[in-house]
């Protein structure tokens, strides 16, 4: 641990010109805000001509009717226009909020709710909480009319919208509640530790980080998501049993094996899994279970697998794990900085001792651009995890030894064919729009992949036939 904190005291040291130097960070963010937005309008208007293209690329070619087609491209149209849109009004809007001071006055209306309620800003963690709501709340409504128009005009117009205006205003508000009963101890959780820990404050900062993501593990599917949809076991029969099967064969610890109904909101459709190590439960939308014949809905499920078996959940909370201690690294130079909390309308009382979730955010809003980059990265650790699990899938009949399993790769085609086909998605991708959007490769790329998977894997299945005879 001495060794860690001596490291970080170095790091630190680069950064000591934070704390007392003046420096215009307010025009550092709109400038860097800014930035990352334009380049989020490039990528949209290299992505907007392929909207235009006639017909889909040839490997798709027998698998899309003209209309459907034609649907999905006016479909990715309606989209990228509300992407541009939206996006530069949002940037606006954060705009206009920097500028004004916001995070400065939240604080101060903070400070005035819990007067209201007889706390001093002696309890700074019960005015941190009431601050973060209150920026929160102010900040989330402009977005609420963009909210509307996309569930209600452009998802209506495709077809796809199935929420009504009730489910609309009970499920934000559901929302909105859950994030005032999870933030709250989370936040004074946070704070505590930072308190408690002092300036060594890293390490266990990032103890109770995984704690808090390991929790909402096993709180998300078990406590949220059923205030939302319903999860009822998947019925007996044919697909039931082929999971089953499956989940045996590969020792996959299945515990529960649900339906959810996922068309309630959307008619987009998905499957996925979760829960602990010894624990699992797979999650099959509705919409895919009545769109795909039972043996291609256990493609998507041996791809799924695959995910597990490679262990990709857990490298992937690993990266995150990494991504938080260099964010948490950075920090301590920036927590006791007045010259920051100056830059963004802070009054000198409360900039000469910053409140700490005050620096904290005002520091994660600096880092936009670093943000986009580590969404770049993450990104293309979850497409090659993709491919991996594709490819997982297509070689399992050598691993289980199962001649039934020979055309899981066809059959993980067509699931995904299929599922392109019912969400409309756009078959046409700009790789530098991918590059950075994209959590998934794209169709083409995706089946191109799988024909070379599926000649490896009989390449191999010859090998082996030819050492057993
Ligand atoms: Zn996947």
């Amino acid at each position: 641990m001495d060794y860690l904190n001596a490291g970080l005291d170095v790091v630190h040291g680069y950064f000591a010109w934070v704390a007392t130097d003046p420096f215009d960070w307010k025009l550092f963010l709109q400038l860097s805000s800014w930035g990352v937005c334009l380049f989020e309008t490039c990528l949209l208007l290299r992505q907007f001509p392929l909207y235009s293209n006639e017909a889909p690329p040839a490997v798709l070619a027998d698998h899309f009717k003209p209309e459907t087609f034609k649907k999905s491209q006016v479909y990715g149209k309606d989209k990228a226009t509300f992407s541009l849109i939206a996006g530069l009004y949002k940037q606006v809007v954060d705009s206009l909020f920097i500028h004004y001071g916001l995070v400065a006055w939240s604080w101060k209306v903070g400070g005035r709710i819990i007067a209201k309620l007889g706390y001093g800003p002696e309890y700074e963690i019960v005015q941190s909480i009431a601050f973060a709501f209150t920026l929160f709340f102010v900040s989330s409504l402009p977005s609420l009319p963009l909210q509307v128009y996309q569930t209600f005009v452009l998802e209506e117009k495709h077809g796809f919208n199935k929420t009504t205006p009730q489910l609309f205003v009970t499920d934000l508000l559901k929302s909105w509640l859950i994030g005032f009963a999870i933030g709250t101890p989370f936040l004074a959780g946070f704070l505590t530790v930072f308190r408690w820990a002092g300036d060594r404050f890293v390490p266990w900062l990032m103890a109770f980080l995984l704690t808090f993501q390991m929790s909402m593990v096993v709180l998300y599917p078990t406590v949220i998501q059923p205030l939302f949809n319903k999860l009822s076991p998947l019925a007996e029969g044919e697909l039931r049993s082929r999971i089953e099967g499956l989940a045996s064969k590969l020792k996959f610890p299945l515990k529960h094996l649900y339906e959810i109904d996922g068309s309630k909101r959307s008619s987009h459709s998905n499957a996925y899994f979760f829960g602990l190590p010894w624990s699992k439960h797979i999650v099959i939308f509705d919409t895919l279970i009545k769109q795909s014949k039972p043996e291609d809905v256990e493609a998507v499920l041996a791809h799924e697998l695959g995910h597990w078996y490679y262990m990709h959940p857990t490298k992937l909370l690993s990266v995150s794990q990494i991504h938080i201690f260099s964010i948490l690294a950075l920090f301590p130079a920036f927590l006791r900085a007045p010259p920051l909390l100056r830059a963004f309308d802070f009054p000198p009382a409360v900039a000469a001792k910053p409140p700490t979730i005050v620096a904290f955010l005002l520091y994660q809003m600096l880092l936009t651009p670093f943000e986009a980059v580590v969404g770049i990265i993450i990104n293309a650790i979850s497409r090659k995890f993709e491919y991996e699990a594709d490819q997982f899938a297509c070689e399992l009949q050598t691993k289980l030894q199962d001649e039934k399993m020979s055309d899981m790769g066809d059959r993980l085609a067509r699931a995904l064919i299929a599922l392109h086909v019912e969400n409309l998605s756009t078959v046409w991708v700009d790789p530098w729009y991918s590059a950075y959007h994209h959590s998934h490769p794209t169709l083409t790329e995706r089946l191109t992949a799988l024909e070379g998977y599926k000649a490896d894997a009989s390449a191999k299945k010859s090998i082996v036939q030819k050492k057993e005879l």
